[in-house]
């Protein structure tokens, strides 16, 4: 049996943490969802046309 330091000796607590969805309510509610990352899945810090903070990729406005 191997000794883990304290550190490492908790369960992982706590939901993996989701993408903070903007608040802006009305309009199209699938706005947002164009903002998502094809290539990560990341949501880009506007609507497209832009590119992924997280990767760079191209988010096309269609
Ligand atoms: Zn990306």
């Amino acid at each position: 049996m191997q000794i883990r330091p304290w550190w490492d000796a908790g369960p992982v607590t706590g939901p993996e943490r989701l993408p903070s969805l903007p608040d802006e309510e009305g309009g199209d509610p699938a706005c947002w969802v164009r903002r998502v990352c094809p290539a990560c899945g990341r949501l880009a810090d506007e609507n497209p046309p832009t590119r992924c903070p997280a990767c760079g990729a191209d988010l096309p406005d269609d």
